[in-house]
């Protein structure tokens, strides 16, 4: 037996740019938030250094005139290849920065057994007093993303955006959302809440839990 959902996998292309691609099934899917009626693989953009570069540009359009300075880009997901070259462009693009360095900082943070974000001491100046972007794969609720940004204010950042590769929410909190990739690049996408998750109530089983890694069958 071959993994359907990798044979189901297709290629989706991005409304506002052509050149990048994510891959995505039809089924019934968990994430820690919701139940959703696709799985979507972002690897390719997160790993082979050619398509991560390509979606740093065209992140970086999307920024330019929207936010004007960044020191530092934190990274959630493994997002950290695309985070470096996303700084490459920012700084190419003559964005400003504030720290002394002139340059920007690339961080993630870690999170705790208890699945809180925190820095380290030799990561905090890197946070503190500093303009910050968020990066991340998917988002579907945005509350993890707001736990990020919960912790970035508690260590002295300033927000002044988050980025993603996939998001079907154009703002977390105050913060603007500026992705690669919405709900309208995947025809009939649909989030539930658990307990009304339409295929639950028809009794059909989950497919697969996922996250930012992946995905693990049931
Ligand atoms: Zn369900």
């Amino acid at each position: 037996m071959g993994d359907s959902i990798r044979e189901r996998m297709m290629k989706f292309y991005s409304e506002g740019d052509g050149s990048i691609t994510i891959n995505a099934c039809q089924g019934h899917f968990a994430t820690s938030q919701s139940h959703i009626n696709y799985y979507i693989d972002v690897t390719r953009l997160k790993v082979r250094v050619s398509e991560a570069k390509e979606a740093a540009r065209s992140l970086r359009s999307k920024l330019m005139n929207r936010v004007t300075t960044v020191d530092t880009i934190v990274c959630l997901d493994s997002m950290e290849m695309l985070g470096g070259f996303l700084a490459n462009e920012l700084e190419k693009a003559d964005i400003h920065m504030n720290n002394m360095h002139e340059t920007i900082y690339v961080v993630h943070p870690e999170e705790n057994t208890i699945h809180q974000f925190m820095f380290r001491e030799n990561i905090r100046p890197a946070v503190e007093g500093k303009q910050v972007i968020v990066l991340v794969d998917t988002m579907t609720t945005g509350e993890t993303v707001s736990k990020a940004l919960e912790c970035i204010e508690y260590y002295g950042g300033i927000i002044n955006g988050v980025c993603s590769i996939f998001s079907t929410v154009d703002k977390v909190g105050n913060q603007d959302v500026f992705t690669l990739f919405t709900e309208k690049d995947l025809p009939g996408y649909a989030a539930y809440a658990p307990n009304e998750c339409p295929f639950c109530q028809k009794k059909i089983p989950l497919e697969a839990m996922v996250n930012g890694y992946g995905y693990s069958k049931l």
